[in-house]
């Protein structure tokens, strides 16, 4: 097997190559080491046909994911050979937190946050470590109001209730409000208001919902949140993972309107979650946090008994002063160079691809007999996700399974159900598709499932 990232046409491993893959496993310590001609070739011969090809494989559209860049991998490569630990500023020893602060700078370009407001940044192992920074932060700044910490949220994604229990604020502080009568998944201002007048203090918004690609907000709303917050005290938290922030690189046009609007104004907020894995096609695990207040970060996660982070006076904190860690890995490289080596338009317009895709894949759906699109026919306001069902109940209790049978192809069901009956999800997150190819086969297997539907 090679291990270059060239792209492969099966999305996961047929069932028989993973038990192949799982009976080669060596579970018993062996006595002396195997060396590493062996090592290499169990990796790639007999472990890695194991693997799920969700970052070569164009037609993999389960979950949310994206791939990898040649320029983010190689990065990656170089990240490791050198393990620098990015924990310490030590300017007159590596170049490698100035590039990290450099990168995060770079990024708020790329997206639209103002460097000069912004100025607590920092790369983390994903959108829930981000989340955990942003309502620790979030606890911090309200503390002094004892007894006001619950955190309200339109769709709140299953990390958030994660990060509100590590924190000790307890899962049941995480206070999912009731979507708007309209099918969509709006934020209830009023129910938000009910709830910051009853105490809560902080509000995470979701700019991107996990399971449709939705946006809780648009710009009104997010100034309206942020004079409630202002009004109440309280902190406001943007998860913008889902290929939410994504959308601040498209341009303003009408075809994209909703989705712009989705993402406007989100600057209002004290603190965004966001990920490179997923939005930058980076390879796992990084995440990004941003906030305003870099006082507020010091404060939570000042390392401060450690001797040798007397930094050197700069604009630059050490790292290990404003997130989890102490050591870090040197997530910044791969970030670094996808975006020197494809730029703003490569970005915007590989997302302008993947909307195309998802969109015409949604008008399918819904000029067909044998399927409905999820929640409504609007496929104009689709983004990167097409949630779909069998109109007929049989069919749509198998459908996802169906479907994955043909191992060129892998899409996820929508956990739970939509309004209590499964539902199917395809995700547009790679760099690798190219529109026809991938519109081609998705027809082509949605028309056989039915087909054979008929007769089984
Ligand atoms: C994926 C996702 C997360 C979790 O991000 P990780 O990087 O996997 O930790 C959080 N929020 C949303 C909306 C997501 O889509």
């Amino acid at each position: 097997m090679d291990w270059t990232n060239a792209e492969v046409s099966h999305s996961v491993p047929t069932e028989q190559r993973l038990a192949k893959a799982r009976a080669s496993l060596v579970c018993k310590l062996p006595e002396a080491g195997l060396g590493e001609a062996w090592t290499q070739e169990h990796l790639l011969g007999e472990i890695a046909p194991g693997f799920t090809s969700s970052s070569r494989c164009a037609s993999y559209f389960a979950y949310t994911t994206g791939a990898v860049t040649d320029a983010a991998l190689f990065a990656d490569w170089v990240a490791s050979t050198y393990d620098q630990n990015v924990a310490v500023h030590l300017p007159s020893e590596s170049v490698a937190t100035k590039l990290e602060s450099v990168t995060l700078r770079l990024l708020q370009q790329l997206l639209g946050f103002d460097e000069d407001v912004f100025v607590g940044r920092i790369f983390t192992t994903g959108a829930t470590a981000s989340n955990l920074l942003g309502l620790a932060l979030g606890r911090e700044f309200v503390v002094a109001e004892a007894g006001r910490r619950k955190t309200v949220n339109a769709t709140p994604h299953s990390s958030l209730y994660k990060a509100a229990a590590v924190l000790g604020l307890g899962r049941d502080s995480v206070l999912a409000l009731p979507r708007s009568e309209d099918e969509t998944w709006k934020f209830d201002l009023e129910a938000l208001e009910a709830k910051l007048a009853d105490g809560a203090s902080i509000v995470s918004v979701s700019a991107g919902e996990v399971s449709s690609g939705k946006f809780a907000t648009d710009g009104q709303d997010m100034q309206r949140i942020r004079d409630l917050a202002d009004k109440y005290g309280a902190w406001v938290h943007v998860d913008g993972v889902t290929f939410g922030l994504q959308a601040r690189v498209l341009p303003h046009t009408e075809s994209y309107r909703h989705l712009t609007d989705g993402v406007s104004n989100l600057e209002l907020a004290d603190s965004l979650a966001g990920d490179c894995h997923k939005l930058l096609q980076t390879p796992y695990d990084c995440g990004f946090f941003f906030t305003r207040h870099l006082d507020v970060q010091q404060c939570v996660f000042r390392n401060p008994n450690a001797a040798y982070l007397s930094a050197t006076p700069s604009q630059i904190p050490s790292p290990l002063n404003i997130g989890l860690e102490n050591s870090r890995r040197f997530r910044a490289l791969p970030v670094y160079a996808t975006l020197l080596a494809y730029g703003r338009p490569w970005y915007r317009e590989l997302l302008e691809g993947q909307i195309a895709l998802a969109r015409r894949i949604a008008r399918y759906i819904v000029d067909s007999d044998a399927f409905e699109l999820l929640p409504n026919d609007n496929f104009a306001e689709v983004y990167m996700v097409v949630l779909f069902r069998a109109k007929d109940a049989k069919l749509n209790e198998s459908l996802v399974a169906r479907i994955n049978t043909d191992t060129r192809i892998h899409v996820s069901g929508l956990p739970g159900g939509w309004r209590g009956k499964p539902a199917a999800r395809i995700a547009v997150g790679s760099w690798r598709v190219e529109g026809e190819r991938e519109f081609t086969l998705i027809v082509d297997i949605l028309e056989t499932v039915v087909r054979e539907s008929m007769t089984t």
